[in-house]
């Protein structure tokens, strides 16, 4: 059966029962169908019901079909509930860039998923149309001011700020806007980001109500004046009309998993682009209601691993119990050169898990209790596993075979016995201190996460960094951009490479989110289709059924 055939026959229980279970008061409930609600944000000031465990799930460098994190989220949650402890799960939503291209869509796989699928990969609650369409009001509020007289003075070749869309689509990177003559505006170069990479997706990720929201709004950087001032999108007077258009995407949306648990779904930064966590908000309220907490951090631990701790539990003022980073035989051999997972190579696997013992030394720098779960793929071999087993003795670190995507709860029981046995309440040791000048925390980033000897900047990013002092951003979160296919800034450098050098390309300033991000290497804020895009596959028949996902 196919993942999409196994949630039509989930048998799901209305959204309140889930609620209900779980002590999620019903008033704060805001339902959207019988199996969706939205969570009231402002019940954190009015619980305060003592912390649950805190549990990141990050991975070790992924294939471009993704190595199981989300299904290993999903599994974890309902194999901790089976211990008969209260499990919440909390994912990202997914973006529609992913679903009509290569990797698909996220909400977990095979017995390990959240429902209604269909529903979360394809718009769902309307969160993503509404950051897109508050990002893209104040791009018109921008080129509307320029258009009726430039009252701020604003250089149109020095605007910053971009307008996004949750589509997959290279042709609009570099774009002429304002064309047609005098009733068509001031033409000058524009580009659009993907929704996931915008500010305000990163803004709503981290913000603590509708106040704190508004204000970062106010100080998004927009671009420079003439006489080279910042402008910020308080000086158009955006950030009350964006808030509006936020109220409700501000409230974590609450589904369940197949085996009727509940799993927060809330914001959807990427984690190579962007900060790469689901909410602040959504992760907060979890911790409420739970004794333990899945979050899933996106890619490996040196985007999203890295970033949630650096910056989200920084910001979150979280502590952390563990780490599981969710391993697969399938990447340890194509990290040892084997591309076919079909074919048995204990050598490939052997060479190959270099990179998932880089991943463990990171997540061990925090100070973070590591466990690995072994995804298991139905091409994994008797003898890989044992391979695999030995290895991850020989460094000392627990782990456990998870088998959620054959099997639900049931088979990820090993798996959720260790990690309930080696949480610990951690507060973890951060890499760089906020007050470190910003090459440094750059510099600390690629060197013990990533293992590179050094890191270059080019003119642009220098000019980037210069333009950036002058904003204040002095004690700003680093959140890099990289590519996830491999550890350095080079997507065909595999395994575990050294001394390689880093390349900033540019610096953008996310002032509201206060993120400095550094792009590296040839990552890019809005991708491409590839050749044979997921879309061609996709369909959808005279009741409802989709095909394809
Ligand atoms: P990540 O969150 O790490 O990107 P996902 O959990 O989304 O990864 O899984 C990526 C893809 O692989 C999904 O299509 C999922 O259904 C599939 N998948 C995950 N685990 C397994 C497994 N053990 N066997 C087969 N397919 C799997
Ligand atoms: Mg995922």
């Amino acid at each position: 059966m196919s993942d999409y055939e196994i949630s039509r026959n989930a048998i799901l229980m209305k959204i309140d029962r889930i609620a209900k279970n779980f002590d999620i008061p019903l008033d704060a409930l805001k339902f959207c169908g019988d199996y969706i609600a939205k969570i009231d944000h402002r019940l954190l000031k009015s619980i305060d019901r003592g912390d649950g465990k805190l549990v990141l799930i990050t991975g070790m460098t992924p294939t471009p079909h993704g190595e199981g994190k989300t299904t290993t989220t999903i599994g974890l949650t309902d194999a901790v509930n089976l211990l008969g402890y209260k499990a919440i799960g909390v994912i990202r939503q997914p973006s529609l860039g992913p679903i009509f291209g290569v990797k698909g869509g996220a909400t977990g796989g095979g017995r390990a998923q959240v429902v209604p699928m269909e529903e979360i990969n394809f718009l769902f609650t309307g969160d993503f149309p509404a950051v897109e369409y508050a990002n893209n009001l104040l791009s018109a509020m921008i080129d509307n001011s320029i258009y009726q007289g430039n009252p701020l003075n604003l250089d149109p070749r020095r605007i910053r700020f971009k307008r996004v869309m949750d589509m997959n689509d290279r042709a609009l990177r570099h774009i002429l806007i304002g064309l047609g003559g005098i009733d068509g505006g001031i033409p000058r170069e524009e580009g659009f980001n993907i929704t996931v990479a915008s500010e305000v997706m990163a803004i709503l990720g981290i913000s603590k109500d509708l106040n704190d929201l508004k204000e970062r709004l106010s100080n998004i950087y927009v671009g420079l004046t003439y006489d080279r001032t910042p402008v910020y999108a308080k000086d158009l007077k955006a950030e009350g009309a964006m808030a509006v258009i936020l109220r409700n995407a501000i409230n974590p949306n609450l589904v369940q998993t197949l085996e009727n648990n509940p799993v927060f779904i809330h914001t959807g930064p990427f984690a190579n682009i962007a900060h790469g966590s689901p909410s602040i908000i959504s992760i907060k309220l979890a911790l409420q209601f739970a004794d333990y907490v899945f979050a899933e951090g996106g890619f490996a631990t040196d985007l999203g691993g890295e970033k949630f701790v650096d910056i989200v539990s920084r910001l979150g003022n979280f502590k952390i119990s563990a780490s599981v980073i969710v391993a697969s035989i399938r990447a340890m051999k194509y990290h040892g050169g084997q591309k076919d997972e079909n074919i048995e190579d204990i050598e490939a696997l052997k060479k190959g898990f270099a990179n998932l013992q880089k991943h463990i030394e990171n997540m061990r720098t925090f100070g973070i209790p590591v466990i690995v779960a072994l995804n298991k793929f139905s091409t994994d071999t008797e003898k890989e596993i044992e391979a695999v087993s030995k290895l991850l003795e020989s460094v000392n670190v627990p782990f456990a075979l998870s088998e959620v995507y054959e099997n639900g709860g049931i088979g990820g029981e090993n798996l959720a016995k260790v990690v309930v046995e080696n949480a610990l309440e951690t507060n973890p040791k951060f890499l760089y201190d906020l007050d470190e000048p910003i090459k440094d925390k750059i510099r600390k980033i690629a060197t013990s996460m990533y293992g590179a000897g050094d890191v270059v900047y080019t003119d642009e990013a220098e000019a980037n960094l210069k333009e950036i002092s002058k904003l204040g951003m002095d004690n700003a979160f680093v959140c890099m951009a990289k590519t996830q296919a491999s550890l350095s800034d080079n997507p065909k450098l595999i395994g575990r490479p050294e001394n390689f050098v880093v390349t900033v390309k540019e610096v953008h300033a996310l002032r509201g989110a206060n993120f400095i991000v550094p792009i590296l290497g040839k990552i890019n804020t809005m991708p491409g289709l590839p050749k044979e895009p997921l879309a061609t596959k996709l369909d959808i028949d005279e009741n409802g059924f989709i095909k394809g996902l």
